[in-house]
């Protein structure tokens, strides 16, 4: 899928800042960060959102949430939210599976 900017990423036609890469997935920081650690997790395989990963491919979707525990362990964050934008309404704006990581500030509840 050459047009999904993620898909890009996995194949290292863009450059990213990466801070995991294993067969299954890539994780790197987030180019626009909404908190100290912003890190996303991507499934190498491309799917839509985390919902088609997991029907699709329930091995790859276990490794990225996993992989949400790694990073942000790496970081130094023993409190963090992992968020799955599902939808343009959701705020879902690239449409390749991803977990957004984040943490290193108090974060509000609910969500904007
Ligand atoms: P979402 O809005 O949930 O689809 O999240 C997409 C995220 O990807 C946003 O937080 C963007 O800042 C981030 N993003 C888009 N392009 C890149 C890129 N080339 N490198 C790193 N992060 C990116």
């Amino acid at each position: 899928m050459p047009e999904c900017i993620f898909c890009s990423i996995v194949s290292g036609e863009i450059p990213a800042e990466f801070v995991l890469r294993t067969p299954a997935v890539v994780a790197f920081k987030d180019l626009n960060p909404q908190a100290p650690t912003h890190i996303l997790v991507i499934p190498t395989e491309h799917h839509e959102n985390a919902a088609e990963l997991a029907q699709r491919n329930p091995g790859q979707a276990a490794a990225v949430l996993a992989a949400t525990e790694q990073v942000a362990h790496e970081a130094g964050l023993t409190d963090y939210r992992t968020v799955f934008n599902t939808g343009a309404l959701a705020g879902q704006s690239v449409f390749h599976a991803h977990a957004h990581v984040l943490g290193g500030r108090d974060l509000e509840w609910p969500p904007g």
